[in-house]
Parts: C-alpha cells; sequence; structure tokens
C-alpha cells in the first residue's frame, strides 16, 4: 500500500500543521520505543535513550512526555503540566488505563505505541486544542475517536467544524482479515474478498470522525499499511508481538 504520492501529502498535510505550531509524527523501524516486563536495566536503558534522541530530531521535548498505559478500551484522559515525564522512563507512571490523551498545554508531548493500532492525531486550531488516540478494533468498537472528539468539545469548548485529523500507519483492509463476528461489529467496514473478510479499520475511524461532526476534507489518511510495509514499521501480524512504533504529537509555544 506504499504510496510516495500518499507520503509526500502527508507531509504537506503535517507542514500544515506545523506552520499552525503543532508539531506531529510517527517512527519507523529504526528502533524498538516499547519498554516492558521482561527487559534488562540495559535494554531498558536503550529504549529511554531511543525516545529520548528520535523525539528531540523531531522537535519535541522529551522531558514533557506522556506516555499512557494502553488498554484497547475507549477511555481519553485530559494532562496538563502535572503530567509531563509519566511513563518515559518507567512505565509504572504512565497515564493509568487510557487510551486517548488530549491537552492544551504547549510543550507537553503525548506519546502513543502502536504495532498495527493505528495512531490517530487530533487538531483544534481554533482552541489550539490536541488529542493522540491509539485506535486498535476494540477501541475503535467503542468509537474511541468519537469519544475524544466529545472530550475536546466537553472539556476543551472545540467545535467538531474547527477540529482535523491525521490517520497514521496501521494494519489496514489489504492484511486486516478478520471472523464473521466483524460484520456485527463494523457493518459498513468489512469487506469481503472470496471466502475472506476484512476489515477497514480507516474507514470506520474516518467515519466516526464524521459523525462527530468533523467535516470529511478535514480528515487525511496516510494509507500505509503497517503489515505491508513491516521493513519500515513494527507490525503485531507481521511478527513484532512486542516492538513497538512511537507516535508523538505536541502543541508548540507561540
Ligand atoms: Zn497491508
Amino acid at each position: 500500500m506504499h504510496s510516495g504520492i500518499t507520503v509526500l501529502s502527508a507531509g504537506f498535510f503535517l507542514s500544515q500543521w506545523r506552520a499552525q505550531g503543532v508539531g506531529a509524527a510517527c517512527s519507523f523501524r529504526a528502533h524498538d520505543y516499547a519498554l516492558r516486563a521482561g527487559q534488562s536495566a540495559a535494554e531498558q536503558l536503550a529504549v529511554v535513550n531511543a525516545r529520548e534522541r528520535w523525539m528531540r530530531q523531531f522537535a519535541f521535548s522529551p522531558e514533557h512526555a506522556v506516555f499512557m498505559n494502553q488498554t484497547h478500551g475507549s477511555a481519553a484522559m485530559v494532562v496538563a503540566a502535572a503530567d509531563t515525564g509519566r511513563g518515559l522512563r518507567d512505565p509504572a507512571q504512565a497515564v493509568p488505563q487510557c487510551d486517548a490523551l488530549l491537552c492544551a498545554t504547549p510543550g507537553i508531548a503525548l506519546c502513543a505505541l502502536t504495532a498495527d493500532c493505528a495512531p490517530v492525531f487530533l487538531f483544534d486550531a481554533a482552541r489550539r486544542v490536541i488529542a493522540l488516540v491509539h485506535a486498535g478494533w476494540r477501541g475503535t468498537r467503542q468509537n474511541i475517536v468519537g469519544r475524544t472528539v466529545e472530550s475536546m468539545c466537553h472539556t476543551f469548548a472545540s467545535a467538531p467544524e474547527n477540529i482535523r485529523v491525521f490517520l497514521g500507519p496501521a494494519l489496514r483492509d489489504c492484511c486486516f482479515e478478520v471472523g464473521e463476528e466483524f460484520i456485527g461489529y463494523f457493518p459498513h467496514a468489512v469487506r469481503r474478498r472470496g471466502e475472506r473478510l476484512f476489515f477497514d479499520i480507516a474507514a470506520e475511524i474516518a467515519g466516526q470522525a464524521a459523525r462527530s461532526g468533523i467535516p470529511r476534507a478535514q480528515i487525511f489518511d496516510v494509507k500505509l499499511c503497517t503489515h505491508c510495509l513491516r521493513d519500515r514499521f513494527f507490525s503485531y501480524r507481521g511478527g513484532d508481538r512486542c516492538a513497538r512504533n512511537l507516535s508523538v504529537m505536541s502543541l508548540c509555544h507561540v
């Protein structure tokens, strides 16, 4: 599903965000950014160092990183200055049990780890609010993107028509084979090819964003499949059971 044009247009799309004071980026396969039980102290240190290096490279502040303890649920948490640094070095300190982070504080770097699940970036330029969502099929079934939009509107008085969405690299319908039960979960986003069924999570997420009131023209999908491009991204179905891609989003100081 690799498309040079899409990658270029994604760069263009994100450069527009950058011009408005928002940074958003997703890592390539150069390093595993996941901290987990069973790693040695040296392995954990290597992950932390890699996180810090990569974030600085994209002008994010690692000291202001906020990681979450992702659970494939639908909870969206608002974070502020007091949360900075959570989960960067110690996963036990990450924001507990949530799959979306929101903030309106410049400098805070929202972080999500994925390996087939979709990182979804949301930005309200009018109220200067950002949100970063970890959306797998379970969270998507619980409308996590819609719930995050609701939270932006409720907490920060965002208007959906001002919100823009960027859907990052994820397992796509080319590779996301599922069972019959998915037809019940996602009646409009399961594709049949011969005997096999495939889930189009990107279409489902875009639908949730649109049903929340976000104009379709403001929903950008990078259209990169982590499984097709497992030389560039970690992919759970591609065999990466533990390693994770890192997505980061931050409001710049203006
Ligand atoms: Zn694919």
